[in-house]
Order: structure tokens, then sequence, then C-alpha cells
């Protein structure tokens, strides 16, 4: 049974979705693997490490994709890659299936079984496979390194002969995976740390990280749902948190804002007037720009000067650390192949509710609900 990884073609990708040394498990366990020449090169790794590894490298892609049974990928395929892969074969990676599902047309057409990471569900058995979890704590930490770059103050308290450096003080707004991994880098680099969440919950978390949590009093509701994610709030409980917002954002040095709602916009936190509060200098980085932003004036991947403030809105982080963030990612997937490949061949249980919830696909269907809802509000 062929596996096959590709030289992701996304504008911007620099990460590969299987690293060598998951390449050679694989062939222990009796699979074939093809690599793309390159596909490595841009996370740091050499084709001849992918040779050596025991895989076979070619440059010609048609073949690769003709040729694929498991075909791991980062970003989902163009739409005339999809068309190439055979009927059968098994994809997996991160295909957007709920914000961008019409995308996926072609491949679901030609009976390609697809298989989304950002579906795998949220469950301990399925931690390892979290690709979701593994990206955002890469995200988080680069937000601060981004932040304290361009900040035009250290870090750090210093006290020094020429008197003393105050520390830097980062606010971190939604507190999930990548603000807690913000918390604990901005913690690191000697900053003291604010952070603010809907979830009463991430205040444990967030103090464990030696971080003060700002609570809102949102009159008694419960803002947590029953998968632990956060729910979507009225207008009146989000001025609350907005308000807040804007009085701790005025003090300032770093703004890093994470908050997201499950397959819905991110929510507006940040107002224009609180932009324009900020103190000169103050770097903001919107880590929700993918999903329209937690700030009125983000222009998503795009970088702002408003009044001397530093408005960041990277669409993808992770490909500023392509080494760390393509060896999570291999890890997650090689455990997610741990369920699907036995003795050498594809053994698709949907029983499992890890295969049943991040199956898109199969069988030229939409098999998913979520998915095929969303497909329909596309139409
Ligand atoms: P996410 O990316 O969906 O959202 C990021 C954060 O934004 C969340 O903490 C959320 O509460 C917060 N948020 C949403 N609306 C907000 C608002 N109006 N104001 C302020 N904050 C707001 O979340 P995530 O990082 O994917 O994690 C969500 C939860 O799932 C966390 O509790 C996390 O610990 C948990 N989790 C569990 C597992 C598992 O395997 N059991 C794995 C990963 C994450």
């Amino acid at each position: 049974m062929r596996l096959v990884i590709l030289k992701e073609a996304a504008v911007g990708e620099t990460r590969v979705a299987l690293q060598p040394d998951a390449v050679k498990k694989l062939i222990d366990k009796g699979l074939e693997v093809s690599v793309e020449a390159g596909a490595g090169v841009a996370s740091g790794i050499s084709d001849q490490t992918y040779a050596e590894a025991g895989a076979t490298l070619t440059a010609d892609r048609a073949a690769l994709l003709g040729s694929a049974e498991i075909l791991p990928v980062i970003n989902a395929p163009s739409a005339e890659d999809q068309r190439k892969i055979k009927p059968g074969c098994v994809v997996i990676g991160f295909l957007r299936p709920l914000d961008a599902p019409a995308q996926l047309l072609p491949a679901v057409e030609s009976g390609v079984t697809l298989f989304a990471v950002e579906l795998v569900p949220r469950i301990t058995r399925a931690q390892a496979m979290d690709a979701l979890s593994s990206m955002a704590t890469i995200a988080g930490y680069k937000a601060v390194i981004l932040a304290a770059d361009t900040l035009p103050r250290l870090f750090p308290m210093l006290m020094t002969a020429a008197g003393t450096v105050a520390p830097a003080k980062v606010f971190v707004i939604g507190a999930g995976v990548a603000g807690l991994q913000a918390i604990a880098t901005a913690r690191r680099l000697g900053a003291v740390v604010e952070a603010y969440d809907v979830r009463a919950a991430a205040g444990e978390q967030v103090r464990s990280l030696g971080a003060k949590f700002l609570d809102v009093d949102l009159g008694g509701l419960d803002a947590e749902d029953k998968g632990g994610y956060a729910k979507e709030l009225s207008e009146e409980a989000l001025d609350r948190g907005r308000d807040l917002i804007a009085k701790t954002a005025k003090t300032a040095d770093v703004i890093i804002t994470t908050a997201a709602i499950p397959g819905r916009r991110s929510p507006l936190l940040i107002r224009r007037d609180a932009v324009e509060n900020m103190r000169a200098g103050t770097v903001l980085v919107d880590l929700a720009a993918a999903g329209g932003g937690n700030c009125e004036l983000t222009k998503p991947g795009e970088t702002q000067q408003i009044n001397g403030v530093t408005l960041f809105a990277p669409l993808n982080l992770t490909t500023a650390v392509p080494g760390h963030a393509s060896q999570l990612y291999s890890r997650n997937i090689i455990n997610f192949l741990a369920l699907i490949v036995k003795d050498g061949a594809l053994q698709l249980n949907f029983e499992d509710e890890i295969l049943s919830g991040s199956c898109v696909a199969r069988e030229g269907k939409v098999v998913n609900p979520r998915v095929a809802s969303a497909l329909e509000a596309t139409k």
C-alpha cells in the first residue's frame, strides 16, 4: 500500500505533513512511502533525509497523486490535484470542511475518502491526534515572539547601573490552547501577564501559569458548552467583556487575542475606540484573524500602524515555525494512521467515533452532517 507525501502547494505554506522518522515507522509497518522532491525543504528536511528513511523520491506529482492510497496533507489539494487522486484514496489534513466545504467537491465526486483533522473529536483518546492543539501551541508561542521583537521595550524587569527597566505588561484575550501558550511564553520572557476568557474554568489554568485572571460578571451565565468550548454570547454579555478589555488595553504593552467559537466568526472584542486609546508603541497580535479577527480594525493577513499601535493579523503563524509545526503535525498524523492501518492494509472502522467524527466524505458522498449543511449554505 502506497502512502504519498506531497510538497504543499498553497502560497506561503512551509510545513510538510510527515517527517522522516514517521516515514521510517510506516515502512517498518509494511507501507511503501513516496515523497515529492523538495517536500521537506522549507521546513529544513532534505530529500536525502527522506531517502535515508526508506522513501522513494520523485518530481512527478501527477504520478504520485494517481498512485496514492493514503495521502496525508497539511492543506486540501487544489481542485486540479484532487481530480488526479484515485477513488478510495484516504486523504487526511486541514481540509477546512466547515468554512470552505465547496473546495472539497472534486475529491468528493471522485470517491476519495476525506478525513479532516479539524473534526477529530476532542476526547482523551484522541489527544495525541489533536492537530488543532498542536498548531495553536505553536501560534501562541510565535505571537509573543513576534510582539517582543516589535515592541520598542524589553520584556523582563532589569535592574541596571543606568536605572531600572519595568517589565512589559502583556494582556492575553482568550485562554484556550493558544492563549495559555502565549501566557507561558510571555511569563518565561519576564513579562507581567493578565488574561481574560469567558470560560470561568480558564481562570485556574491562567493563575497556575503565574498570570492574573480578569473576571467579568456575566450575571451567573455559564459560558462553557458541554464540549468545553465557549458559547456564543449575547451583545450585552459581550459588551461587558469589551469594556473590561478597553480598560485593560489602555496600559498594556502587548495584547494577544485568540478568542474563537468553533464554526462561527471570531467574536469582536476590541472596539475601534479601544485601539485609539492604546498607548503609542503598543503591539496587538490578532491570532483570530483567520476567523475574521477579534479587533474591529483587523484586516486579516495585513499589518497596520494605527496612531503608533502595530496591529498584526497573521493568517497562519505556524508557517513561521515550520520545523516544529511539522514535527507535531507529523506525530498527530502517525497516531491517526495507527487507527486506520492494520497489518499494512487500510481498515476503516466507522464504528470508532474518531473516524466517524472526522470523516467528511466517502464513496462519493459527504457523510458529515455539519459539513453537509455548511455545503448547503454555500448554494
Ligand atoms: P478556541 O480556539 O475555540 O477558543 C479560544 C479561546 O477563546 C477559548 O478559551 C474560548 O473560551 C475563548 N473565547 C471565546 N469567546 C470569547 C469571548 N467572547 N471572550 C473571551 N474569550 C472568548 O479554543 P481551544 O483553544 O481550541 O480550546 C477550547 C477548550 O477545549 C479549552 O478548554 C481547552 O482546554 C479544551 N481542549 C480540550 C482538549 C481535549 O482533548 N480534551 C484538547 C484541546 C483543547
